[in-house]
């Protein structure tokens, strides 16, 4: 009779401190951060940004693995099947609310299968070509593109991504077609327009504005209707070639449903402390971006604006008749 009773007993004395301290003192290892994407692009920036000043706050590291492909949905549903315990969290964009218009076979639900930590920043997009191309202005760029009919090439980060989405959007706007050229980021793509390799890509300032300023490519007008202020001679498509045009990349981290509330606190406190962060300030404003206000860093906010942007794509991205598989 004694037997039973007291191995039960022991179990639980092993088990119970055992769950409450390590739940206590999340994290007692090194988090992992998924950027569905290459390495070098502009997602890549922000997380591993955000990563380096939310390892100071949660005293571990957070290592950045890059997982691209398919739209970023190859690493978003590697999260979705990840242990839900905080240690292992993603930064996306926008591609996570474009996805189930524009993937049948979707592996996940966008909303419902992850936690939401929080928005991180609203990154413009801009307008830019190979450098030897010869058009001057967003305008002459998107005659030359009409008059190629067909054959100007875009380089794109993947079905959904926001390069993709930006040129979908262009093309729709202009009636002109281009022929697209897909990467697992537009980190390798960038190096290919570098290259010359293709004609013009629509991406996110963090990738793009030290190689406009630099000479390497040539950039035409940005996608907000604000101008950006760390590229003061590009127009806005809004106010030239393109009135109405607009399109940006919002930011986010999220993680598998289901981590305990209390290492989702820590999450949430690290990114908010993050966006604080004077580092990270200062460069996301040197890559003409800056961190979300604090009254959208955390995850209900998230959850609501992620809900409406599915919406909002779903019915853009259907009118557009686009599939991605
Ligand atoms: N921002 C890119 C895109 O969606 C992806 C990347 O970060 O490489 O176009």
């Amino acid at each position: 009779m004694g037997y039973l009773p007291h191995a039960l007993l022991v179990g639980a004395l092993a088990f119970a401190p055992v769950a409450v301290s390590a739940q206590s003192t999340f994290p007692t290892k090194s988090v992992t951060l998924i950027v569905p994407a290459a390495a070098g692009g502009p997602t890549d920036t922000v997380a591993r940004l955000i990563g380096e000043s939310m390892s100071r706050t949660l005293g571990q590291t957070v290592v950045v693995e890059n997982y691209g492909g398919a739209g970023g949905t190859l690493g978003m549903g590697r999260v979705a099947k990840a242990a839900p315990d905080g240690y292992t969290v993603a930064v996306w964009h926008i591609a996570h609310a474009t996805a189930p218009a524009l993937y049948d076979k979707l592996p996940y639900d966008v909303v419902n299968d992850f936690d939401h930590i929080g928005r991180i920043t609203d990154v413009p997009m801009t307008l830019v070509s190979k450098n030897d191309l010869t058009a001057k202005t967003a305008k002459d760029l998107l005659d030359w593109i009409a008059a190629q009919k067909g054959k100007a090439t875009y380089g794109h980060a993947g079905v959904g991504s926001a390069s993709h989405l930006c040129a979908l959007i262009l093309m729709n706007e202009t009636k002109a077609q281009m022929t697209g050229v897909g990467y697992r980021g537009t980190g390798p793509a960038m190096n290919d327009l570098l290259g010359g390799q293709f004609d013009v890509m629509c991406d996110q300032t963090t990738n793009t504005t030290n190689h406009i300023k630099e000479g390497r490519i040539k950039g035409y007008a940005v996608t907000t209707k604000a101008k950006v202020s760390s590229l003061p001679d590009l127009p806005t498509l809004d106010s030239g070639a393109l009135p109405g045009f607009e399109v940006s990349a919002w930011h986010a981290m999220w993680a598998p449903k289901g981590v305990p509330k209390e290492a989702t606190d820590k999450l949430v406190n690290a990114l908010q402390v993050a966006l604080k962060d004077a580092k990270v300030i200062d460069r996301l404003d040197s890559l003409g971006t800056a961190p979300v206000d604090q009254s959208i860093a955390n995850p209900a906010a998230l959850k609501s604006y992620l809900t409406a942007e599915v919406q909002r794509w779903g019915t853009v991205i259907k009118a557009a008749g686009v599939k991605g598989n």
